[in-house]
């Protein structure tokens, strides 16, 4: 059995960079969403996808650990570079050999299986709202839409040290995996990206139709998908390679939990990690930008839309002059009382625009008599 891959990186609609990268050379593959700024986000992804690539050639200890070495070189690069301080980028990683799909990954990029036409998530996102999921304080329909719902629990180069997920899958010979940003899973459902995977066999049409499904469905973040099909064929000799160096080390569990050694580390690390988030987490919000409502009119903010205890995470930074009822009628800002993120100032800005040319274009339309009528329910 052998791998065929496609793989396709879009900016989306709404974004004015791309800091989304992947990784797409058998038999390894991935994808990475960075964040900290256009500069930073786009500097994280990429640095973390050449330091895998460059450790797995090399064959150094297995998947995990790559990614805990990537963790380290992003963190200390932001350390040492304060224009892209406090960056930070998902991986999901996937290495085939021996009929046995390896996964690693930190963050909400996800991993999908699509076996005989049904679709599995082979990841747990690390966010926010999986965790208030999870605790049963809101329903995953509420995570989906949640404002909060990029806001991650664990990323790769924010702090000295990562845990990382680990998975194995066995691989029958048809199934095809998905790995994706969040800009695909967060714009369409599982269901309908099930549906276009099952409905288009080459795989390089397929990544290019989710793209495009992301894309009609607003295209609001960067959007990346790598798809793999395991057809017949004989494997990748670098694949053979790996698997039997992975054979030598012995077999891997199916997820690591938190084990002797790297339990001691962590607790090792645990009072200088609070401390770089204290500090982080300041930094971090000064570089944290969204979209919302003031007094009735869309405003640029900076921080994130929520409350900690009684510490408010954002202030205002402009208000403008379009009604945010007229912003809320239309079907993509219908959100933007809850705050639309955005990776910069310069970002938000482009939002606003949008939103005012989409406001304007709305009024036109309906003065022109008939229009679209959108939304006259409220
Ligand atoms: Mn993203």
């Amino acid at each position: 059995m052998k791998v065929v891959a496609a793989a396709a990186t879009d900016i989306g609609r709404v974004r004015e960079g791309n800091e989304d990268s992947y990784l797409s050379d058998p038999p390894l593959f991935a994808v990475a969403d960075g964040m900290g700024g256009h500069r930073g986000g786009e500097v994280a992804s990429h640095l973390a996808l050449d330091t895998l690539e460059r450790l797995f050639r090399k064959g150094r200890g297995v998947l995990a650990e790559q990614i805990q070495e990537a963790n380290r070189v992003v963190f200390e690069r932001a350390q040492l570079d304060r224009k892209v301080a406090g960056m930070g980028t998902t991986l999901t990683a996937a290495s085939f050999a021996d009929g046995t799909l390896r996964l690693a990954h930190v963050g909400d990029s996800r991993a999908y299986l699509l076996r005989e036409g049904t679709i599995q998530v082979l990841t747990e996102d690390h966010t926010l709202v999986h965790r208030m999921v999870e605790k049963g304080e809101i329903t995953e329909a509420e995570a989906d839409v949640h404002p909060y719902r990029s806001v991650l629990t664990r990323a790769v180069g924010v702090d000295p040290a990562v845990h990382v997920d680990e998975a194995t899958v066995e691989i029958v010979q048809g199934d095809r995996v998905l790995l994706c940003s969040d800009g695909l899973h967060g714009m369409i459902t599982d269901d309908e990206i099930a549906g276009i995977l099952a409905a288009e066999s080459d795989p390089n049409r397929a990544a290019e139709d989710l793209i495009e499904a992301a894309n009609r469905a607003g295209g609001v973040d960067n959007i990346t998908v790598v798809v793999l099909d395991f057809v017949e064929g004989d494997e990748d000799p670098l694949a053979q390679a790996t698997a039997a160096k992975a054979r030598e080390v012995g077999p891997r569990p199916r997820r690591s939990r938190g084990r002797g050694k790297r339990v001691a580390l962590s607790l090792s690390i645990a009072a200088a990690v609070t401390l770089v988030a204290l500090i982080g987490l300041r930094v971090w919000l000064d570089a944290q930008w969204y979209v919302g409502v003031s007094d009735g009119r869309v405003a640029v903010y900076n921080g994130i839309p929520a409350e900690v205890l009684w510490f408010r995470l954002h202030h205002v930074s402009v208000v403008t002059d379009v009604r945010a009822n007229d912003a809320q009628h239309l079907a993509p800002w219908a959100g933007i009382a809850d705050g639309i993120p955005a990776n910069s100032r310069v970002e938000a800005d482009h939002i606003v625009e949008r939103i005012t040319k989409d406001v304007r274009s709305a009024a036109k339309s309906a003065a022109g008599g008939g229009g679209q009528g959108t939304g006259s329910g409220a």
